[in-house]
């Protein structure tokens, strides 16, 4: 079985969180003090102290692990931070905590089944820290594999042998070569080392290699010396990779590429199964931990019968992640079903719910939250155009100002202004429709879209 490398994982994720937590990315935690009080304004959080509250007395309910068999709910308009709450607290929970956020119809997708897609999701939200361990003694010849295919053409899976002369980390001979070998080309074949005072490279002999494919070997690799006066090679390396990325691994012949795409089919039931016994061996020999993540699903009244009913049981399970579920509706039917219900849910479930409401914006805190996505986003922008945008916010969504920023960012860089101003958001604001706006443009032209 085959476990993604850590910078595999890191490249993967690079480009997902771009598309997926772009709108969240100045969220660092819920932005409470010691005793789980919300700041006014802290970690990217504004406002929304009481369900910031909650969420914190949630969190320490995770931490003691008192959650099993839970879910949480968040109900609230949209734009009052649902998300953004949901991934404070999987921020909170640590760096390495695994979030997905799902909206309740992608569930629906013609590609899969619903419980393919939910367990899909459930297991992108938990994540296995992996320990890896090994030791070399100085004067063996260190053999790296690189598995992971360089981009680019002509890229290779081979393998790197170093000879270990010197006390440094693998990391630093790497870096030593890459820089060496933007000068000097190394052959497939050969055998390098390194000279300790003079940090040149040899090429002694057989060996291949490619410069780019060094950046597979992590920095945590270290040589020390031993009492004996030997040099050894302790290597700890930790990674957390998450359940899903496992499965593609190991059921998809491409490998990890599969992840790029997003492509990854349905996964077989029996490499599930193999991958969860593989798992809890590694747990009981200590070289693996579960890091449960946070499960986001959004819309959850879109959820049928059968999805909640795959909830209910997935719930149970000992490696459940955190689930927290958002919606903007009250009582109405649940679907698959001709039965009314709060937000949609089916009773059982609600039964197990944790509720916290989120209310609308006060116009300071839309101002503050704009205030904070400007410098996220590195745009510059005069107060009275921030005001004019709070205007905006206040009157359509915070969504809808929050978007107008990247583009108004735009207007003033095409006119080469390097503050934004009232001008361009005027500009933006009449170039793209807010929802409101958009309806009634549609309502106003009717006749003419019929045909
Ligand atoms: P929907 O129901 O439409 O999904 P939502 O309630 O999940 O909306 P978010 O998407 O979390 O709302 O909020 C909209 C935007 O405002 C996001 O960019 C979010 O990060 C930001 N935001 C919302 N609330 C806060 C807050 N309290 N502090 C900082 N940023 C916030």
């Amino acid at each position: 079985m085959t476990t993604p490398s850590a910078s595999e994982i890191k490249e993967v994720r690079e480009i997902t969180r771009i598309e997926r937590i772009g709108a969240h990315s100045h969220i660092r935690g819920l932005g409470l003090d010691d005793s789980l009080e919300p700041r006014q304004v802290s970690q990217g959080m504004v406002g929304q102290k009481k369900a910031r509250r909650a969420a914190g007395l949630i969190l320490e309910m995770i931490k003691e692990g008192k959650i099993a068999g839970r879910a949480v709910l968040i109900a609230g308009q949209p734009g009052t931070g649902k998300t953004a709450i949901a991934m404070g607290m999987a921020q909170a929970l640590g760096q390495d905590t695994p979030f997905t956020s799902i909206a309740g119809s992608e569930i629906f997708s013609l590609e899969m089944s619903k419980t393919e897609a939910l367990t899909q999701a459930f297991r992108r939200s938990i994540g296995i820290r992996i320990k890896e361990e090994t030791e070399i003694i100085e004067g063996e010849v260190v053999e790296i594999q690189i598995d992971r295919p360089a981009s680019g053409t002509g890229a290779k899976v081979g393998k790197l042998t170093l000879k270990t002369t010197e006390m440094e980390t693998v990391y630093d001979l790497g870096q030593k070569m890459i820089e060496s070998l933007t000068s000097e080309k190394v052959q497939a074949g050969d055998i390098i080392t390194i000279d300790k005072a003079t940090g040149r490279i040899t090429r002694l002999g057989r060996s291949f290699t490619r410069a780019r494919d060094y950046d597979a070997m992590g920095p945590q690799t270290k040589f020390v010396q031993c009492p004996e006066g030997e040099l050894q090679k302790r290597k700890e390396v930790v990674h957390t990779v998450t359940l899903h990325e496992i499965d593609v691994i190991n059921s998809r012949t491409q490998g990890f590429l599969a992840l790029f795409s997003g492509d990854t089919g349905e996964i077989k039931s029996e490499v599930r199964d193999q991958i969860n016994a593989k798992v809890a061996e590694w747990r009981e020999e200590g070289k693996a931990e579960i890091v449960p993540g946070v499960l986001f699903i959004d819309e959850v009244h879109m959820l049928d019968i059968e999805c909640f009913s795959f909830l209910n049981r997935a719930l149970e399970s000992d490696m459940a992640p955190v689930f927290i579920m958002a919606t903007n509706r009250g009582i109405t039917r649940i679907r698959g079903t001709n039965y009314q219900s709060p937000h949609g849910i089916p009773i059982d479930l609600l039964d197990r719910l944790l509720i916290i409401s989120t209310t609308p914006y006060e116009e300071n805190e839309i101002r503050q939250i704009l205030k904070i996505r400007c410098e996220e986003e590195d745009v510059e922008m005069s107060d009275d155009a921030l005001t004019v945008l709070t205007k905006i916010g206040r009157e359509t969504s915070l969504r809808y100002s929050i978007q107008l920023i990247t583009t108004a960012n735009l207007a003033c860089k095409k006119r080469k202004g390097t503050e934004v101003s009232i001008d361009d958001i005027k500009r933006v604001y009449t170039l793209f429709l807010d929802e409101a706006r958009s309806s009634e443009f549609l309502k106003e032209y009717e006749q003419n879209f019929l045909f």
